[in-house]
């Protein structure tokens, strides 16, 4: 499979060339070239597939023979060897439960994957590489356990300081070894232009082979695409109804995989953006204008995103607003009406979601109601475990989440970062000159 630049269709590149320069050299970002359908044998047997097969049927397709078989089952079963849980709320209201990887987040099951090939194809080209990445919280969380100690690789993050749950803190800034966490004072926006800025810098480049782990890489986007298939799965293994899936979504590259996997041939009535008030895309499909306000910040810390990176892939997909429109919906919600249903749920169902899990929720009964679809089955994506957020949401709430043992030992670790001023010039300078 090749993949073009977005911007210039006149740039193509290979898997491996996509997954090691994350962008094309004219800051486009990659897109497959064509989307395989799957056949119906495949949908036939779905409910044979174990999750390891049922991944690799669907992503070999994307890769080709650029990864051996043999190679990229290794990596696959790295991946995700851990559960993904379908929970039934009630009714047909169910919750998909991404969240019960090593950091807590569905970002460990992109950024795993993603380790596993650059490992690989680090090992082809013979360099040393160096993972940039900002994150909002559970990017660098995940980045910093997937890449800890792979040789070769060095990774460092950059993080707002003060604007990360406790959590996400210490899972950044305790793991030490080939694990960097620089404190930026600023936003995450501030930090994702200054990494911006850093891969496109002529000096920089020269000196060191920097690769991104953001959700722009596709090797991460591509990774996602088989849990909606797992969800089919498991929700009617003969049975061919559709589904509603709704995305609690930032940057929008869990969207970007879902829609791939609807192209692909995954039976979806339909799909929902749930955003918090950073609402660039409900306001879009309302006035068909994108116009981002800058960013705002909100209990649901890792969608605040004002100006989704995986946008453009979606515009490429389906053209125009109006098509978008038939198969998704889009609703932002506020940080009150994400207290209020995590605690109402709780309440009468003992069911407790994390802050974005909630705002997918509120995205899936809001069309319900809204489009009175009683006869589907309804899912939302359960992104993170709400243990990551308990200093988001009042005491009372989060005294009923239980710690296990190793969340309590990771929050006695000790936090080391390095502190910088949001200054490019700054930055620059220390990824010149420190040798870390
Ligand atoms: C990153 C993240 C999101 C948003 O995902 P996108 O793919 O960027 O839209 C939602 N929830 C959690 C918990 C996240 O970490």
């Amino acid at each position: 499979m090749l993949y073009k630049s977005l911007k210039n269709n006149k740039y193509i590149a290979s898997f491996k060339e996509a997954v090691l320069f994350g962008q094309s050299p004219d800051k486009g970002l990659y897109f497959p070239e064509k989307i395989p359908l799957l056949e119906n044998k495949f949908f036939k047997n779905i409910s044979n597939f174990e999750v390891n097969d049922l991944m690799m049927e669907v992503i070999k397709p994307f890769i080709g023979d650029e990864i051996p078989y043999k190679e990229l089952l290794n990596i696959i079963s790295n991946t995700v060897n851990f559960k993904i849980n379908l929970k039934k709320i009630y009714e047909n209201f169910f919750s998909l439960e991404l969240f019960l990887g090593p950091t807590m987040a569905f970002k460990d099951i992109g950024v795993k994957f993603l380790s596993g090939c650059i490992k690989y194809l680090c090992k082809q080209i013979k360099k040393n590489i160096i993972i940039l990445t900002a994150t909002s919280g559970d990017t660098g969380a995940a980045v910093a356990n997937a890449f800890n100690k792979i040789d070769g690789v060095k990774v460092v993050i950059l993080y707002p300081s003060s604007k990360i749950s406790f959590l996400q803190e210490k899972q950044i800034t305790t793991l030490g070894d080939n694990i960097l966490a620089l404190e930026i004072k600023g936003n995450f926006d501030d930090c994702q232009l200054l990494a911006k800025k850093a891969f496109y810098d002529e000096q920089i480049r020269k000196k060191l082979f920097l690769t991104s782990a953001n959700s722009i890489n596709i090797a991460r986007l591509l990774s996602q695409i088989f849990y909606y298939f797992l969800c089919y799965k498991l929700l009617f293994k003969k049975n061919n109804e559709k589904i509603i899936f709704s995305i609690p979504s930032g940057n929008f590259g869990n969207l970007c995989a879902g829609l791939i996997a609807f192209k692909m041939g995954l039976p979806v009535k339909h799909f929902i953006a749930a955003t918090n008030i950073n609402d660039t895309v409900p306001r879009l499909l309302k006035s068909e204008i994108y116009n981002p306000y800058p960013t705002k910040e909100t209990i649901s810390n890792a969608m605040d995103i004002a100006d989704p990176n995986n946008f453009s892939r979606i515009m490429y997909m389906f053209k125009h607003v109006k098509n978008i429109k038939k198969i998704f919906s889009a609703y932002s919600f506020s940080d009150q009406e994400t207290i209020n249903i995590i605690k109402f749920i709780w309440e009468k169902y003992k069911y407790m979601m994390d802050p974005h899990g909630a705002i997918g929720y509120l995205g899936l009964k809001k069309f319900y109601y809204d489009k009175k679809n009683f006869n589907y089955k309804n899912i939302f994506l359960a992104t993170a475990s709400p243990v990551k957020f308990l200093d988001k949401i009042n005491k009372k709430l989060s005294d009923q989440i239980l710690l296990n043992e190793k969340v309590k030992k990771l929050l006695k670790k000790t936090k080391k970062s390095i502190k910088l001023s949001n200054s490019y010039e700054n930055f620059k300078n220390w990824l010149l000159t420190s040798n870390f």
